[in-house]
């Protein structure tokens, strides 16, 4: 029987989630949703002095507005919960007990200043210091002192810690899913810290593999940072006897600076103008960073774009929904080398979903800038407004800009289509225009920008009249420049009696002539 897929997603709530935390948690959840599993969000939360407040619900809220549903998790509970770590306190220190009943840890009590000594001791000699194999019995730890003098210092201090004994020269044969097979050789590690009695809590890589365990993961899709600890990862699950059930790996490559040398940061984004992170973050100092969110990007266009960093479905095919993805996305095709991120494709995405965007969806996002400018109007203005301008939008933001004559009267008119147009036998023209617009859309239920617009040309066209005059001069009083879409659907948009006053007002304040 083939296991479940079950994959997690395990941030550690230090700040606001990276784009490329982003990507990795899509990447697992394409994975589990393509093999029918489980997406599980876990709170890696047992550094203490990196935790920042706000963060877990940042984390929750980004994987929601991307469209992700967590099955297990923080926020929505389940078989295993606690999902926090730091909830999960008491689990740990049995597992480390185990480690060292076995020979595959032992307790350390060295303080942190003999610790500075000896480091110091080896720079000075040219060396970098290794707590190991080499080091390990010469020190104060659970291998060199006495037990009455081990068990002495376990109840009396409290900064000792517990580590893992990495075995002298032995190789670590390693898979993973985008890298292939890799070999290490144990000399080459340190005996990493995985418990530490200050606080009582486990360190990373216990927690990490003990919870992973626990939890029945089958696959741990992570960054490529966590490779180097992908040895100390085998050797635990094999310190313990989990080997036969120890997930699969992928490390997914790094996303790059847009110039793809380096890992892509915070500070790029500054200094190019982009944001790094989904949602706008306020960090606990007050720092404000901006977020795709706010920039006025769709989820699904962000989703879609960050996607294709790092892997692509090996066609032409570029715009694909959240289930496309699921469907097509491949852990196997996942690319070795980093990815360069470019804010003018994220800025393409953008324009091409905005195209595509159902105009009620769109409403939405319009409506609520309407609302917080303190501009009235109706829901079938600003869907029919929305229609009208989205093709020119990159920014759910710009909507705004496009279509805000729809829904404010002008105040001001362009000096130079004024000089051009304003004159005393246009204005003439465009009030006989009004009347027979308000005349005709009296006679039926609802306005017909199409009547209309056969109506008026066909009066300007058999009067001779100039067709280019007429049409830019109502322009002119009903935008107040010369921008915008057919001035029938323009009044489709406002309504005839708008039309009537706009044109009235551009009268009143240019005159006849
Ligand atoms: N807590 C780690 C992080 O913040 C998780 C790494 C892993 O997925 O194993 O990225």
């Amino acid at each position: 029987m083939s296991r479940e897929v079950r994959v997690r997603f395990a941030p550690s709530p230090t700040g606001a989630l990276h784009i490329g935390g982003v990507r990795t948690a899509l990447y697992n959840y394409f994975f589990a949703k393509q093999n029918g599993g489980k997406f599980i969000l876990r709170i890696e939360d047992t550094d203490s002095q990196r935790f920042v407040e706000g963060a877990e619900d940042y984390i929750v809220e980004s994987l929601k507005w991307c469209g992700m549903t967590i099955d297990e998790g923080v926020s929505v509970g389940g078989p295993h919960a606690p999902y926090r770590q730091s909830e999960r306190k008491e689990i740990y220190f049995k597992y480390a007990q185990e480690l060292i009943e076995k020979g595959w840890a032992y307790y350390a009590f060295d303080t942190p200043e003999a610790l500075d000594a000896l480091r110091a001791d080896c720079e000075a000699k040219g060396d970098t210091f290794s707590y190991n194999y080499s080091v390990r019995e010469k020190l104060q730890t659970s291998l060199s002192l006495s037990k009455e003098e081990v068990d002495r210092k376990i109840s009396e201090e409290n900064n000792w810690v517990v580590r893992f004994k990495m075995p002298e020269n032995e190789i670590v044969e390693m898979t993973d899913v985008v890298r292939g097979d890799m070999s290490v050789n144990t000399s080459t590690l340190d005996d990493k810290v995985l418990f530490k009695a200050a606080d009582r809590l486990p360190t990373y890589h216990l927690a990490n593999i003990v919870d992973d365990k626990l939890m029945e993961i089958s696959h741990v899709i992570r960054g490529e940072e966590w490779l180097p600890s992908l040895p100390l990862h085998y050797m635990l699950y094999k310190a313990f006897g989990w080997s036969e059930i120890q997930p699969s790996f992928s490390h997914l490559p790094l996303l790059l600076k847009p110039t793809g040398k380096g890992k892509l940061s915070k500070r790029d984004g500054d200094k190019l103008g982009f944001p790094v992170f989904p949602l706008r973050w306020v960090a606990p100092d007050g720092e404000i960073s901006r977020g795709y969110r706010e920039d006025g990007y769709l989820p699904e266009s962000f989703v879609n774009m960050l996607s294709l960093l790092g892997w692509n479905p090996g066609n032409d095919q570029e715009i694909m929904s959240m289930q496309e993805l699921i469907e097509l996305f491949n852990l196997n095709k996942v690319g070795k080398s980093g990815s360069r991120f470019d804010i003018e494709k994220a800025k393409w995405f953008n324009a091409q979903y905005i195209k595509i965007a159902d105009n009620e969806t769109l409403a939405v996002n319009l409506a609520k800038t309407l609302s917080d400018k303190g501009i009235a109007s109706t829901h079938e203005q600003i869907v029919k407004a929305v229609g009208l301008v989205k093709d020119r939008a990159t920014f759910v933001s710009d909507l705004f800009d496009l279509s805000s004559y729809f829904f404010v009267s002008p105040e001001n008119y362009d000096e130079k289509v004024v000089a051009k147009f304003w004159k005393a036998e246009n204005v003439a023209f465009i009030s006989k225009a009004k009347e027979m617009i308000v005349d005709y859309s009296n006679g039926l239920d609802k306005y017909d920008a199409e009547g209309a617009e056969l109506l008026i040309h066909q009066w300007i066209k058999s009067n001779n009249y100039p067709m280019g005059q007429v049409m830019n001069t109502l322009r002119l009083a009903l935008v107040g420049e010369s921008k915008g879409p057919s001035i029938f659907e323009i009044i489709d948009v406002i309504g005839v009696e708008a039309m009537s006053s706009r044109i009235d007002s551009a009268i009143e304040k240019l005159g006849r002539d």
